[in-house]
């Protein structure tokens, strides 16, 4: 630990719901703005229709681009080149929000492909060495090497001396990353994906802990407790990790891959991997943080929600625990344009905070703001929050001003 941890401290008064806090940063302007697109986003219909023109104009390569960016793209993008995203990392940074540079391009599937992400991985832990507002380096296992590769290698089917190459080349990538994560001091995390490409992830997950975690927690796999089985897989990874002498980094999320993985179970008729009902991922998703808390000697924790009681929960603990507030192992984080109340008055009492800032170009993170537009639906429940939050503020505002 470093002289700059806050001294040991209970729980400071922790309420999500000051917004004061939560929209300090955001102009009159800017509120007005996240309002109105919340206020869309929160009509089933109209984002459904939205985000099907969205997607039919850039395919048709109509002029679309410069109104997406002022809107949609504004409110959960950082920007399309890394350069752009730095007004938004020292914007978050004024309120000791961090930042995580996540190039969220899902790519054509080739090395080209996978090449360029690790340069953009590469390029923003470079940058991280003189800019301390970013906390960790993020990539996707698919962003550097090839589904279907990942399928094969979790299924344990035997590969073509091609594929073993192919494999070799996908390793090579991620020590690459990890090397300049170490040279950097940076932590890393990979984030999870499909149930059927995981067990791979896993292994090079666990392979990478195991060489790079060994005196702190450098690399983080993500545990999404949404699955039945992750819960004991947690638990059986950090046997691991003790056995092995390492450090065990785990990015904790409920998952975000649920309706695909009950389709495909059902249209393959295997039982469904994911909770039966969303009581039981929040069960498995608390008894996990509470799992690493009382093993936060080993394990380093990144608490990626929007959910308030789990993120309470885990302040909580850190507090009773007696542990310092800003604990280098714990980390709390939301995606940038959500959860704000969340992120602001978790840093305000002191917390470790950072936000995913997403970037590439517009055309290229399309399919991660459809799914932000459709996660922010009435259906889905995060709009009419958001909403309720941003009405609260714009009155307090009025009323201050009067
Ligand atoms: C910083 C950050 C990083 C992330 N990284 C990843 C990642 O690497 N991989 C990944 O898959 N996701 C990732 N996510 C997304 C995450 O998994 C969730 O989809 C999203 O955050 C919503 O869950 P929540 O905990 O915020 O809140 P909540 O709104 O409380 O939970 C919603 C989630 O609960 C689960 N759920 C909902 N209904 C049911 C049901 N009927 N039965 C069972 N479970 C249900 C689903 O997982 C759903 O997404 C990340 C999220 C954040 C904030």
């Amino acid at each position: 630990m470093n002289e700059t941890l806050a001294p040991i401290a209970t729980l400071p008064t922790l309420d999500f719901n000051d917004v004061a806090v939560a929209f300090e940063s955001k102009s009159d302007k800017q509120l007005a703005e996240r309002y109105l697109l919340f206020r869309a986003m929160n009509n089933p219909t109209l984002t459904k229709l939205g985000t099907s023109l969205l997607a039919w104009a850039i395919r048709r390569r109509l002029p679309i681009k410069g109104l997406v960016k002022a809107t949609i793209f504004k409110q959960f993008c950082g920007g399309e080149t890394i350069e752009e995203c730095l007004p938004v990392v020292a914007e978050l940074g004024k309120a000791n929000v961090k930042s995580i540079l996540d190039y969220s391009v899902e790519g054509e599937g080739n090395e080209a492909s996978f090449d360029s992400v690790v340069e953009k991985t590469l390029q923003a832990i470079e940058l991280s060495k003189r800019e301390k507002l970013i906390s960790f380096a993020v990539f996707k296992m698919t962003g550097i090497a090839r589904f279907g590769l990942l399928e094969k290698v979790s299924a344990a089917q035997t590969l073509s001396s091609g594929e073993v190459a192919e494999w070799a080349r996908v390793k090579a990538r991620l020590r690459k990353i990890c090397d300049a994560a170490l040279e950097a001091d940076l932590p890393v995390m990979i984030d999870a994906e499909e149930s059927w490409i995981q067990a791979a992830i896993d292994s090079l997950a666990d392979e990478m802990m195991e060489r790079y975690n060994k005196h702190k927690p450098l690399v983080y796999n993500t545990i999404q407790l949404y699955r039945k089985d992750r819960l004991a897989f947690l638990k059986a990874s950090f046997a691991k990790a003790e056995k092995g002498g390492y450090y065990l980094g785990a990015k904790l999320v409920r998952g975000a891959y649920m309706e695909k993985e009950r389709e495909r179970a059902a249209m393959m008729g295997y039982p469904s991997p994911i909770h039966d009902a969303k009581e039981a991922t929040d069960r498995d998703f608390n008894l996990a943080i509470e799992f690493c808390v009382e093993r936060i000697d080993r394990i380093g924790i990144c608490a990626g929600t929007h959910n308030e009681e789990s993120s309470l929960k885990l302040a909580r603990l850190v507090a009773e625990k007696g542990l310092p507030l800003n604990h280098p192992r714990v980390h709390f984080s939301q995606l940038y344009g959500m959860g704000d109340h969340i992120s602001y008055n978790l840093a305000k009492a002191g917390f470790n905070v950072a936000k995913y800032v997403p970037y590439g170009e517009v055309k290229f993170v399309l399919p991660y703001l459809i799914r932000r537009a459709q996660e922010n639906t009435a259906v889905a429940g995060y709009a009419s929050r958001e909403l309720r939050l941003l009405i609260a503020e714009r009155q307090r505002r009025k009323a201050t001003k009067r």
